[in-house]
């Protein structure tokens, strides 16, 4: 299979390049950003209780987050040729879990792919995109807050995959296409060395 972990800062292009991810290659798409704003969307219980967490721009909690996930990679795998992982894993202890799951089912990370976009490019982003898609916690203070989040948990996950010699840094500035052609060399490479 073909997992690739899309990993960067809040801002940083990670839907837009995994759509695009998943036309070329058919994988699965995993966002744990999405899925939550869905049960939020949907008045579920566990919507209710992740509401507050998001609009504050802290992390959800790992058991929350991890089941989701494992629920996803029950209902897929052996239907798609991999996982594209967008938000997630979002802390070591998440990315230890995803290691587990994955192992479960006798697959791993192939790689893990980050997106790096210098800081002051990022709220600017996020402002622009909020007068796109009117997301809740593209404010600038809630923006804020999400990169603060990022860089106290999210950022040492990029070491423990670096660790694994799973890590490839990407130049997440340029234009959109010219980025998902970086992207695209290193998931083909990754294909070709599996
Ligand atoms: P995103 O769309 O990935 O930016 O996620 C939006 C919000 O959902 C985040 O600010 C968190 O509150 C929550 N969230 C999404 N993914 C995770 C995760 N892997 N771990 C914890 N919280 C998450």
């Amino acid at each position: 299979m073909l997992n690739i972990v899309l990993f960067g800062p809040p801002g940083s292009g990670k839907g837009t390049q995994a759509a695009k991810l998943v036309e070329k290659y058919g994988l699965k798409h995993l966002s744990t950003g999405d899925m939550l704003r869905a049960e939020k969307t949907s008045g579920s219980d566990l919507g209710n209780e992740v509401a507050a967490i998001m609009a504050s721009g802290k992390l959800v909690s790992d058991e929350i987050v991890n089941e989701i996930v494992r629920k996803q990679i029950g209902l897929h795998v052996g239907k798609v040729p991999g996982f594209i992982f967008d938000g997630y894993p979002r802390t070591t202890e998440q990315a230890k879990t995803l290691d587990m799951f994955l192992q479960q089912v006798g697959t791993s990370v192939t790689t893990t792919l980050f997106l790096d976009v210098p800081k002051e490019e990022l709220i600017t982003r996020i402002l622009l995109r909020s007068q796109q898609n009117g997301r809740a916690d593209d404010t600038k203070e809630v923006a804020e807050a999400r990169v603060v989040e990022y860089n106290k948990w999210t950022l040492p996950v990029a070491s423990f995959y670096d660790s694994q010699g799973k890590l490839r840094m990407v130049d997440g500035l340029g234009d959109i296409d010219e980025i998902f052609n970086r992207l695209a060399a290193f998931a083909d490479l990754a294909l070709r060395t599996a």
